[in-house]
């Protein structure tokens, strides 16, 4: 046996790729299974972000760029967040590194904020990579959970309970994957005001603040006063809004002395994100109205599906609870009405593949084990056809 370093003592693969890679296999056996694990959008990248990658390759962009992104990106990205900013913000493209995915950005800053003695507050149902982000910069996650009835949304009460003059960092994740839980611009608010006052540094990951169903945008950090937002990173990126999860671009946004860390430790890491990857991106941030439109399709279909989950599940799955979610592409429902005695999420999950064909991600990889994730990155009829299946497993046999 090889003895790691500490630096990944308790890392493991990613919970949700793991499931994900089993579904496939069964998948790959000829077994009739819908998998509905997958957390990336069902659609091609836009026609007009894809040409611009190819343009790209074409002109010869294939070269190494500055470690930060180029210029015209960080500028654009920049330009995109002072279109939606809150009055008195200033967001200059100094503040902006570009990653290999929102993933980095997560990585980079994680990596430059925290570290041995730090603990790092995560609200549960947390994405499955936080914890193990937070541990590779050898820091200590502490988990809190906000109440059912508001969502699972943690308030500066429940921060309390688990503070102490340890904690450097707060993970926010606004739309959330998995529970769909959308942040008030209130609750916003109430959450940096306490952050401020303990100088506890605020990682806003809005990967999904597009795909939002009460409006266009998702509120935001940057909605609120400068002087709320000084010890804070925004993260966000093209994965998502843009279907573009493969071309591997993501940002952050933050004071221009941790933009300039980042980027330090991005030119030892990784050196840039993909060349024609961001001259794509640059296509996307740069889009006017009417190129918008297929971005602002995808969001309708999101909404529309989420719909249908929620009539489905009161039409065939009346017992079940669930969040009714506001953003992101993700249903997140209470198994325990359907559950044997004591299963746990992965025994259920285990036995929803096996017995009714169906791929989901149990609650235990992000937190919390009365719960299941279905990503609804499907079409209509395949959406239909899990709520049936799931239907009838819960039937008693005979
Ligand atoms: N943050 C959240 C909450 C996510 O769900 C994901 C992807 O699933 C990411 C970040 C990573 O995004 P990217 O593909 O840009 O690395």
């Amino acid at each position: 046996m090889i003895e790691f370093s500490e630096n990944v003592a308790s890392l493991q693969p990613s919970a949700t790729m793991a499931v994900s890679t089993r579904v496939k296999q069964l998948i790959a056996q000829g077994r009739d299974i819908l998998d509905l694990c997958v957390g990336e959008p069902d659609f091609p990248t836009p026609a007009f972000v894809a040409e611009a990658g190819v343009r790209a390759i074409q002109q010869g962009r294939t070269r190494y760029t500055p470690a930060p992104g180029v210029p015209d990106l960080r500028a654009a990205i920049a330009q995109e967040l002072q279109r939606y900013a809150g009055e008195g913000q200033e967001i200059g493209a100094h503040g902006v590194v570009v990653t290999a995915g929102a993933k980095q950005a997560l990585f980079n800053a994680c990596f430059c904020l925290f570290g041995p003695g730090d603990r790092v507050i995560i609200p549960v149902p947390y994405w499955t990579t936080y914890p193990a982000l937070v541990e590779l910069a050898r820091a200590e996650p502490v988990y809190v959970k906000g109440s059912v009835e508001n969502d699972f949304k943690v308030t500066p009460a429940e921060l309390d309970r688990v503070y102490d003059g340890r904690v450097r960092g707060l993970m926010l994740n606004s739309p959330s994957n998995p529970s769909g839980a959308v942040y008030s611009h209130e609750e916003l608010r109430a959450i940096a005001e306490w952050a401020k006052e303990r100088k506890v540094w605020i990682l806003s990951d809005e990967i999904y603040r597009r795909i939002y169903f009460k409006g266009q945008l998702a509120p935001g950090l940057l909605d609120l006063p400068p002087e709320l937002t000084e010890r804070s990173v925004v993260i966000d990126g093209a994965s998502k809004a843009f279907a573009m999860t493969g071309w591997r671009i993501g940002f952050t946004y933050t004071s221009r002395e941790l933009a300039e860390k980042m980027s330090a430790l991005q030119s030892q890491m990784t050196s840039n994100a993909a060349t024609p990857s961001q001259y794509a991106a640059l296509a996307a941030y740069r889009a006017d109205e009417s190129q918008l439109q297929v971005v602002e399709e995808m969001r309708r279909t999101f909404e529309r599906r989420r719909d249908l989950l929620v009539s489905e599940f009161g039409e065939k799955l009346p017992e079940v609870s669930y969040l009714r979610p506001e953003g992101a592409f993700y249903f997140w429902f209470n198994f325990r009405a359907l559950a044997r005695e004591d299963e746990s999420s992965i025994a259920f999950c285990e036995r929803l593949l096996n017995e009714a064909g169906v791929g989901l991600v149990p609650g235990a990889a992000f937190g919390d084990d009365d719960f299941v994730r279905m990503s609804f990155a499907y079409d209509d009829r395949t959406l239909r056809e899990a709520v049936t299946r799931l239907a009838r497993l819960a039937q008693p046999v005979g």
